[in-house]
């Protein structure tokens, strides 16, 4: 597939990020990469479909289903590039409770633990 030229706001978007407060620097263009690969995006939509529901992991919502809006990735890219596109480390999530939990991961507080039952389970935590 041919590259295409980046838009306005992708290129915004990659300036944001070489100015950042993420963890894991030496994966993170690779992250970048993935999250705007067509392939993702792909995948993105494809387990969106399979999982519509928000999994509310904080117990936010308890009598309110929500709708999917974020596919978050439990082992965050940054630091697994290489769980990117493994289903069992994919949970669906709202924008609300995404934030929450991107919250979290930006304070070091450890997210991955709210997910179990979530996904598949078969990836061993650390
Ligand atoms: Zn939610």
């Amino acid at each position: 597939m041919p590259s295409k030229a980046k838009t306005l706001s992708e290129i915004k978007r990659d300036q944001e990020c070489t100015s950042d407060r993420h963890a894991y620097s030496a994966n993170h263009s690779k992250a970048k990469e993935i999250r705007n690969s067509a392939r993702w995006q792909k995948y993105r939509k494809y387990f969106k479909r399979k999982n519509p529901i928000c999994c509310d992991p904080l117990n936010l919502h308890p009598n309110e289903v929500r709708m999917t809006q974020q596919v978050h990735h439990i082992i965050g890219i940054e630091k697994r590039p290489d769980l990117a596109f493994k289903y069992e480390n994919l949970a669906s999530l709202c924008t609300a409770c995404h934030s929450k939990i991107e919250a979290k991961e930006r304070k070091g507080e450890p997210t991955q633990g709210l997910f179990k039952g979530q996904g598949g389970m078969k990836i061993a935590r650390d």
